[in-house]
């Protein structure tokens, strides 16, 4: 009798399994959730974007904080980087990146290509030398693939921007994940804006604003482009961003979420976008 039942359930099974394959269309092809969270890390940057078992981490935080991003990426599940992309050497996002490096198998880093010595620079590096990671310094535009996801990369076209202008050497990052847009824009100041600007930056459904929401002159004129639903400032309690970012996001159209308030997280299946903010 046993033996029947069995045969009657694997039969059954065979059944459904066809009418499933039926009901998905030729070439149809069923994308992962993608997660990806803007970390509260104070003023500074750590973007964790993971589906199924890829992971890439734009930007590692501070120093003090680089443990906390490896944490939550174990907390998550894990067990390696497949990219880590490193918008600019400033401490508030390379800071980081050398814990992260001593705690999980990373598989390739870009950065861009400018000269930076600072201790948190030196750190990075020694990190890279010590683990063997392949890392390039970015040159000119370029997209890369990372397991299912399409990274289009666009890098500065100054190679200089006067004293203290690291900012706009931010690589700045465009994902597409079904029909569901992100922008990824480092610290990009004024110029650096501007070239986007001039090279047609498009709607993103998603923008990490630029520079911790700092205003510039082109700020409005920039968010105005990329029209974006949700805005995220990677703002803190005693730096926080400009009253009148925050009114040009809205005036955008723009949900403004502040990491300050709770590290934020959308979810999207390529279509449906949800968003929570942590505690
Ligand atoms: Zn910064």
């Amino acid at each position: 009798m046993k033996t029947i039942k069995n045969r009657g359930a694997k039969h059954l099974g065979k059944i459904l399994l066809t009418i499933l394959l039926m009901l998905v269309p030729a070439g149809a092809c069923a994308l992962d959730t993608l997660h990806v969270e803007f970390m509260n890390v104070g003023k500074a940057d750590a973007i964790l974007i993971r589906t199924g078992d890829t992971t890439v981490v734009i930007d590692a935080a501070t120093n003090s904080m680089g443990k906390e991003v490896a944490g939550r990426l174990a907390e998550l599940g894990c067990d390696r980087i497949d990219l880590l992309m490193i918008t600019h050497f400033d401490k508030d996002h390379v800071g980081g990146a050398d814990k992260l490096i001593k705690a999980f198998p990373v598989g390739q880093i870009l950065m861009p290509d400018y000269e930076s010595d600072s201790k948190q620079t030196r750190q990075f590096f020694e990190a890279i030398d010590e683990y063997g990671v392949a890392c390039e310094p970015l040159t000119e535009n370029r997209s890369v693939d990372v397991g299912p996801l399409t990274f289009v990369i666009d890098t500065a076209n100054e190679s200089d921007y006067g004293k203290n202008e690291e900012n706009d050497f931010s690589l700045v990052a465009s994902l597409k994940y079904g029909s569901i847009g992100f922008l990824f824009t480092g610290d990009a100041e004024n110029k650096r804006l501007g070239e986007l600007l001039k090279e047609g930056v498009s709607h993103h459904d998603v923008l990490k604003v630029p520079h911790h929401g700092r205003v510039e002159k082109r700020s409005a004129s920039f968010f105005e482009a990329v029209s974006p639903k949700h805005a995220v400032i990677t703002s803190s309690q005693d730096n926080p961003e400009d009253t009148a970012v925050v009114e040009a996001l809205k005036a955008a159209g723009a949900h403004v979420w502040l990491t300050r308030l709770g590290s934020v997280i959308f979810m999207t299946d390529g279509q449906y976008l949800d968003v929570v903010q942590t505690e």
